[in-house]
Formats: C-alpha cells, structure tokens, sequence
C-alpha cells in the first residue's frame, strides 16, 4: 500500500487508476491534504523579490539596487509551518525521498526558464557528508532537469545557525569551481530565499564573470 510521504496516510487507489485510465501517470507522492497544507505565494507580492503583500519594490529590493544589484527572484510557495517542517525533514533529518515532494512542480515552474543554464545552490563539503546529498539538486534530479553544477561552498559556520545579522554581514563564501558562459541566461535556484544575501553572493560571481542575464528561483520565501 502506498504511503504519503509526509504523513503516512495511505493513498487512494482511484487516483491511480483515473490517471491510467487517462494515460498520463503521474505518480502522488502525498496526500491532498499535506499538498493543500503548502501555500502558494499570492498575487501580490513585490515585483522583484516576491515579498508577500508588497504592492510596488520592497524595501530590501531597493536598497538591493542602490548597491547595484536589481533582483530577479521569482518563489512558489510560503515559508509557513508546513513548509518549515518540510525542509526540517527533508534538510536536517536527511530524509532524501523527500525531494519527491516538489520535483514536479518545480519542473513546470522551470518551463518558461528553458533557455536558461539552472545552477543549484551548493551545500558545504561538512553538510554534504553529513546529510548525504545537496536538497536542491536531488530535486532537479528527481525532476529530470539539466544543471550545472558550478558554485561551490566554503566551509564555514551553517547559514542557519547565524543571526539575520550575521548572516547579512558574511562576504563571500561561494567559489566558481565550474565553466562559465557569459554569453549565456543563468537561472540560481535554491530552496529558500529569506534576505536575498545567499543567492546574490552567487549572482555576483556570474556578474564577475561578465553574464548579463541572472536570474533566481526558490521553492519558498
Ligand atoms: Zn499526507
Ligand atoms: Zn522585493
């Protein structure tokens, strides 16, 4: 019998069967009730961060700009309970059949990206021993998405175990390991974005490198 991946309910069967009968199977990973559970982002949401209920540019989005950078973040969903108890599983309790949970959706999502080179944020060498695998391109690789995987982390304290102060005040600890095509669109895509600091740390070194075009995509904010 099989279990949603979250809760353990089991999953009904006709939902197979419809999708058989259909010929379109799409295998169910959860529940309709832990699905319903994730919230999606609404409409309005900051142009450039999607920082909810910001009607025009968020503040952090301006003074982004003023230290030359204009962001172009784009999220799925809020970083609400639910989700906070997703990653905990998923990232701190290395439950990597996890990264099931969103692959798909990611997968439509990054459809309109497709001339875009995906780049997964990197996961220190310490965490990567210690959890086993890198949670954002488990989830490409669940959805069958290409990647390059071009960054690599410096080992250093945890970002979550720094104060939002901390974290906004790091330099660099990102390093390009990878080839990097200036001619090319690149897409950064990590699992959360809370100040924005992370995925620019990154977006910088392309900039560096002379790519114009840089965007950013995470499953929460
Ligand atoms: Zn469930
Ligand atoms: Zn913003």
């Amino acid at each position: 019998m099989k279990q949603c991946l979250l809760c353990e309910k089991e999953l009904r069967e006709n939902h197979q069967f419809r999708e058989l009968f259909l010929l379109c199977h799409q295998e169910e990973w959860i529940c309709k009730e832990c699905k319903e559970s994730f919230q999606e982002i609404g409409s309005i949401h900051c142009p450039r961060c999607f920082k909810e209920k910001e009607e025009q540019i968020c503040k952090d989005c301006e003074l982004w700009e003023q230290k030359g950078n204009i962001v172009h973040h784009e999220a799925i969903y809020r970083y609400n309970e639910s989700m906070k108890e997703y990653f905990k599983r998923y990232k701190f309790e290395g439950d990597k059949l996890l990264g099931k949970v969103f692959s798909r959706r990611l997968k439509t999502e990054l459809k309109k990206y497709k001339n875009y080179i995906v780049v997964p944020t990197p996961i220190s060498k310490e965490k990567k021993q210690e959890r086993g695998f890198n949670q954002i391109s488990t989830i490409l690789d669940d959805a069958k998405i290409n990647y390059s995987d071009i960054f690599e982390k410096k080992d250093g304290v945890a970002q979550s175990k720094k104060t939002r102060e901390e974290r906004l005040k790091t330099s660099q600890h990102f390093r390009l390991k990878g080839k990097v095509q200036k001619n090319k669109q690149y897409l950064i895509v990590d699992d959360i974005y809370t100040t924005g600091k992370t995925i620019e740390l990154m977006k910088q070194l392309l900039t560096e490198k002379g790519v114009k075009e840089i965007k950013t995509f995470s499953i929460a904010r």
